[in-house]
């Protein structure tokens, strides 16, 4: 076993985390914490996860779910491809795998919404299969510990790192040693201000060892994102609020928002036509920015009281909720915010 396995295996044991809610868990909540830990904190994460293991306890349940009470448990959380994956995963377990979540890395790798180092986590952490993984947090552990230069976000950079981990990879111990990465990124070797002083590997991390650790990894290229406007017509009548599905795929998939003007279209026309409502007398609330991973999205909210609830909104995919009601629905955090100050006023 290599020194790298032994000190990171001998430091989990020690000092990495135990009391997590889905360590020990069965597959199936192992799966679950690993999605809403991609991209996310585990303290943002654990409320998420416990709500959500309330409401569906095993795959059964989540299977059996519809697509907006899965969603509603995501609400906030973001990445909401995720949400909608996790669904039609379990449904497909149910119907592939008798209800029992498979136990082999390719079955696993399968599932919509797994990748490569998903896959082995679950492999590793949960059937003690030797598998690397490569998340975020192990990008940059490798990338320091083995001084790798470049955007660990690159094709080339990225197979260097999947070498690395392979290799690393111990021969027994393997859940021990994978949690032990999964600490070591979230507790020591952190994004800013790592604890090296600390650090089972200092003694040959390259990075520590030649005064690099601050510019390791190498930091994504920058580069300017595209920005979009767009009009959030916040439609009142009393204190319900009109709401409409958003499509499956794209931003937001399946959640629900208020109608939305894109671009230069006269509000006041859009409002006429579609909804029968006169939007003279709107007014506009403090515009604000949502940055999403490929574009910046700036909102102007534009609240439209109405005296009734139009006709022609009456239809699927759309409807009117009372706002706290609304709350408690699978909406987007910009429009959770905007439905708060709203209350709020
Ligand atoms: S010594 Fe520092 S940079 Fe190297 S692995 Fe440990 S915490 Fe990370």
């Amino acid at each position: 076993m290599s020194d790298f396995a032994t000190r990171l295996i001998r430091w989990q044991r020690q000092h990495g985390r135990h009391g997590l809610p889905w360590q020990g868990a069965d597959a199936y909540c192992v799966w679950l914490s690993e999605i809403m830990l991609q991209q996310t904190q585990v303290a943002t994460v654990i409320p998420y996860y416990r709500r959500f293991v309330t409401s569906f306890p095993d795959l059964a349940a989540l299977a059996a779910a519809s697509e907006d009470e899965v969603l509603a448990h995501w609400s906030g959380l973001g990445y909401y491809s995720r949400a909608r994956n996790l669904h039609v995963a379990a449904q497909l377990i149910m119907q592939r795998h008798d209800g029992a979540f498979p136990h082999h890395y390719d079955d696993i790798l399968a599932l919509p919404g797994i990748g490569r180092s998903t896959a082995a986590a679950i492999s590793a952490l949960v059937f003690h299969e030797r598998r690397a993984i490569l998340d975020g947090n192990v990008k940059r552990i490798l990338a320091r510990y083995c001084a790798i230069e470049g955007y660990t976000g690159e094709k080339k950079i990225e197979a260097q790192l999947w070498q690395q981990a392979e290799a690393l990879l111990p021969v027994r111990d393997v859940a021990t040693y994978t949690q032990g990465l999964m600490d070591l990124g979230a507790l020591l070797c952190t994004r800013s201000k790592p604890q090296c002083a600390l650090c089972p590997l200092q003694k040959d991390c390259a990075a520590y060892q030649s005064g690099r650790v601050a510019q390791l990894p190498t930091p994504r290229p920058r580069k300017v994102l595209p920005e979009k406007h767009s009009t959030f017509l916040l439609l009142l009548n009393g204190s319900d609020i009109l709401l409409e599905k958003r499509p499956g795929s794209g931003i937001w998939g399946g959640l629900w928002c208020p109608p939305q003007v894109e671009g230069e279209e006269n509000i006041a026309t859009y409002c006429m036509q579609r909804f029968g409502v006169d939007a003279t007398q709107a007014v506009a609330l403090p515009e604000f920015t949502h940055t999403f991973t490929h574009f910046k999205l700036h909102i102007a909210p534009l609240l439209v009281p109405v005296t009734h609830k139009p006709g022609q909104t009456q239809e699927p995919g759309r409807v009117w909720l009372d706002m706290e009601d609304a709350l408690r629905a699978a909406i987007p955090s910009p429009v959770r915010k905007l439905i708060e100050k709203i209350i709020r006023v």
